[in-house]
């Protein structure tokens, strides 16, 4: 399987079904899909596979999963991308989807926010609550900051080689960056509001050491202003209980945490509730032919959020999807235990 982040935008690719969101129902549908005699491809907002189990709760343990007693949420996400390499599914990462046009030949032809184009007969939105995006500074003078004095991820930590910078929030994305920032900052100070963490308790102790030893600075407070003059970030305004302090800061990272957003699949027309998609659950169709909605973005009534609830919509929608990648041919069920050309796949990819 190819797991392509942030590639260059191509020209359009054609694909049978098109699954929006790598989360644990996105990536079983690629196994089903396959299964089912599909092909496809799975593009994630995010620049890691996994959805909610990674991003959320990636060491904690897993007990409903049919036949696995117990796995962490990461070994789930492992386990199913071991089973979808029989099917080579292109994956790719870092990729919003955000337009959908359907054409007169039926097919759908769907963009990402980075220009890549993709020609599909039938489009699987496993999107559960939508995009991660990071949560925002809230403050009136931020937007203009961003991107070159205020910062939500740190893709190349050479950026702040020298600078001093200011490390918001209390979990361990904070708490990392602002440690493996020590000896590449001029100054780095983390700012969080309370003096507890949510972060590992062996970073919080190494944080501890660290300010103890000189190497970085710790302040209780909230990032009440931005004080960027020409658009320059020299100095942020921290509210602390009973005043404000000024600190010099050419840099904020602000690590919050993550925030779930419909986004641009809001726009597409579909009907739905409350941010979720209302489903057939005969097949888990949408109200608009050809586009399915499985896990936690799917509504019906007693719908659960619940993995094998997904797993099981995913199977059902790409049984509908393929009579739209091909409505003449009559699809025979074959139970994976009797199918050989699955047998050799796996065989021949196993390790
Ligand atoms: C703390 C916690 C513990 C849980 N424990 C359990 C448990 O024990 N058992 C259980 O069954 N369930 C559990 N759940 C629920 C379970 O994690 C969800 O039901 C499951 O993750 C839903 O999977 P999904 O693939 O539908 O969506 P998600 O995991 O939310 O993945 C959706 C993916 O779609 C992507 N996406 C969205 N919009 C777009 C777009 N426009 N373009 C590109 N990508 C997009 C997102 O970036 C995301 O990666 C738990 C949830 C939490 C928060």
């Amino acid at each position: 399987m190819s797991v392509e982040v942030n590639g260059v935008a191509s020209g359009p690719l054609r694909t049978d079904v098109l699954i929006v969101g790598a989360g644990p129902v996105g990536l079983f549908a690629a196994f089903e899909a396959g299964v089912v005699g599909l092909s496809c491809h799975i593009v994630d907002g995010l620049p890691r596979v996994g959805g909610q189990c990674i991003e959320l709760y990636p060491d904690k343990p897993i007990y409903d999963i049919p036949a696995i007693p117990s796995c962490t949420a990461r070994e789930l996400v492992e386990r199913l991308m071991e089973q979808i390499r029989p099917f080579d599914v292109p994956v790719h990462l870092d990729e919003r989807v955000e337009t959908i046009e359907q054409r007169e030949d039926r097919r759908w032809t769907v963009t990402t926010h980075r220009g890549r184009v993709f020609d599909v007969a039938a489009i699987l939105l496993a999107a559960g609550n939508g995009a991660f995006v990071p949560q925002r500074l809230a403050l009136d003078e931020v937007a203009p900051l961003e991107g070159r004095h205020v910062h939500y991820s740190v893709p190349d930590i050479a950026k702040f080689a020298g600078r001093s910078v200011i490390v918001a929030g209390g979990g361990d994305s904070a708490l990392d960056w602002a440690l493996a920032l020590r000896g590449v900052a001029r100054r780095v100070t983390l700012v969080h509001r309370r003096n507890g963490f949510s972060a590992a308790v062996a970073s919080v102790e190494q944080m501890k050491r660290a300010v103890e030893a000189g190497e970085m600075d710790f302040m209780v407070g909230a990032i009440g202003a931005l004080n960027a003059p020409g658009g320059t970030l020299e100095s942020v305004e921290v509210k602390q209980i009973g005043g404000t302090a000024q600190l010099e800061a050419e840099h904020v990272i602000a690590l919050y945490g993550l925030v779930a957003d419909l986004g641009p699949i809001a726009n597409w027309g579909i009907e739905g509730v409350a941010g979720k998609l209302t489903v057939d659950t005969s097949n888990y169709e949408t109200s608009r032919p050809g586009i399915f909605a499985v896990g936690d973005v799917a509504n019906y009534p007693n719908k659960q959020k619940l993995i094998l609830s997904g797993f099981h919509e995913a199977s059902l929608a790409l049984r509908k999807a393929y009579t739209y990648a091909y409505p003449d041919k009559k699809r025979v069920h074959v139970h994976s235990s009797y199918d050989t050309k699955l047998a050799e796949k796996v065989a021949a990819t196993a390790t």
